[in-house]
């Protein structure tokens, strides 16, 4: 075996794991997986093929792109359209509709918007254009949002006073206690994302499971990572008992990365945050301190935070909550595909949507 990952993919244990599962003969479980790594790797390697009919495994919000609401794009494409402007991006915001066309259609008309492989890329671009104005779109959850803050950390170490951030960054527990709390929502465990879990460890898991009786498992990426886990979850489901297990420990730490969550709380604090789908949700966003408000786009610019809507016939925000399939949504395949995305869920690399679209496989 040349690849450390090649373990995470052997087939005849994928077999071995896929036959104890068919022989599930539990109670019928919902069980979400929060992260859309997960929602791609599970629609990538077909793992809802592999799982019995008594087990169902639905996505949940943790698309930062696709929970972003459309007010955010709204103002994005405003400052593009500035001529003092340049907007630094990632591409996967490119395409989002807002209500006066996307960033990728701003760009086509003129606007000046470059796309970024690193937030840290945008303060270069505003040390070379020092009589333009720099706005850093900022979204992403505790996994992104540590590197957004080291950059407004570096702005302000460098007093740049040509560049800002235009935040929409969000935290995971508060939705996660909302969702597990919604009876509409039903979930009986939850598959946890490993990314935001090595940075913000599996304590809160703990609390979350013992407060709402929803039980959990930190799950990896490879294919045997995501199907043992959900063995392992459906296990603890039907026993009816509220843990929580690691099963990524070659990243996940109980403690998570204390470094990168001080970088973070030097720089954001708690906010309330829009959710799309799911709506306001108390203390799940994050706001610039008032120590870096020179650098907070939403203050220097004085904008505001509009109303929050969906397109019209977009599902979304019922997808985003697993009370619906992509294949509930009229517009699926028909007048939202990849190409001519209608909401974000089919835009972003994460969404539920675009990984039915390109995989298949979501019931
Ligand atoms: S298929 Fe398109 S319109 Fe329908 S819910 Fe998904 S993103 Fe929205």
């Amino acid at each position: 075996m040349n690849n450390y990952l090649d373990p995470y993919r052997d087939t005849g244990l994928l077999h071995l794991w896929a036959e104890r599962l068919q022989k599930y003969q539990g109670k019928p479980l919902k069980l979400m997986e929060v992260c859309g790594t997960h929602t791609m790797a599970i629609a990538r390697y077909g793992i809802r093929t592999l799982l019995p009919e008594r087990i169902r495994l639905v996505s949940g919000p943790g698309c930062p792109v696709c929970v972003t609401p459309s007010y955010y794009i709204n103002s994005a494409v405003a400052l593009a359209r500035r001529p003092e402007t340049i907007v630094a991006t990632f591409g996967d915001l490119m395409r989002i509709p807002g209500d006066e066309g996307s960033l990728l259609e701003a760009k086509s008309l003129g606007a000046d918007i470059r796309v970024l492989y690193s937030p840290l890329d945008a303060l270069k671009i505003a040390r070379d254009n020092p009589e333009r104005q720099v706005v850093l779109l900022s979204v992403g959850f505790e996994t992104t949002t540590p590197i957004f803050a080291l950059a407004i950390d570096k702005a302000s170490q460098e007093g740049l006073n040509n560049f800002t951030v235009l935040s929409a960054n969000k935290t995971m527990p508060e939705v996660l206690k909302v969702l597990a709390g919604d009876p509409t929502v039903g979930i009986d465990g939850y598959l946890y994302p490993g990314h935001v879990s090595a940075i913000i460890g599996t304590r809160f898991y703990e609390e979350l499971a013992e407060k709402y009786g929803v039980p959990g498992v930190v799950a990896g990426f490879e294919p045997l990572d995501i199907l043992t886990a959900v063995a392992a979850l459906s296990e603890i489901c039907n026993e009816g008992r509220h843990t929580v297990r690691n099963l990524y420990t070659r990243v996940v730490k109980p403690e998570g990365n204390p470094r990168a969550v001080q970088a973070m709380e030097r720089v954001f604090e708690p906010a309330d945050a829009v959710w799309r789908g799911i709506g306001r949700i108390s203390g799940s966003g994050l706001a610039i301190r008032e120590e870096y408000a020179r650098y907070d786009a939403w203050k220097v610019f004085d904008l505001q935070i509009g109303e929050y809507s969906e397109p019209e016939g977009c599902r979304c925000g019922e997808i985003l909550k697993g009370t619906k399939s992509p294949g509930d949504c009229p517009l699926f395949g028909t007048r939202c595909v990849p190409e001519n995305p209608v909401g974000a869920c089919m835009v972003s690399s994460e969404g539920t949507c675009a990984a039915h679209y390109k995989y298949g496989g979501i019931r």
